[in-house]
């Protein structure tokens, strides 16, 4: 089982990717504005930024996911539901948290679900 002081550093660990992506999505926000006002200005430039924010929507999409996720890892950290895999309710191997720390399933659920989408 994960004791305090891990789920305090889980805890900042999330905190600190939730600042990270909030800068992320604020910046990108801000690009997109620049883009517009290019857009008025010079057609090829248009169809290079178009492109260029196709490419960023989908990182966009991607980490506006990835903040919920966040979100749900530090409501289940309040809760005291970290780190227990959703299906099955075995903790969630210790090395998993560590490389996804929002990580939802353990790693046989994981795999299970995986095959069940295909
Ligand atoms: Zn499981």
């Amino acid at each position: 089982m994960l004791t305090k002081v891990d789920l305090n550093s889980f805890e900042s660990k999330l905190l600190d990717r939730r600042v990270q992506i909030d800068k992320n999505l604020r910046g990108t926000a801000l690009e997109l504005d620049e883009m517009r006002d290019l857009e008025l200005n010079d057609e090829g430039d248009f169809a290079a930024a178009s492109a260029e924010t196709i490419v960023d929507s989908a990182i966009l999409i991607q980490q506006r996911k990835e903040l919920n996720e966040i979100e749900l890892a530090l409501d289940k950290i309040k809760r005291g539901s970290f780190g227990i895999c959703e299906m099955c309710e075995e903790p969630i191997g210790r090395a998993r948290l560590e490389v996804k720390n929002f990580a939802r399933f353990c790693i046989t659920c994981r795999e299970i679900s995986e095959k069940e989408s295909k």
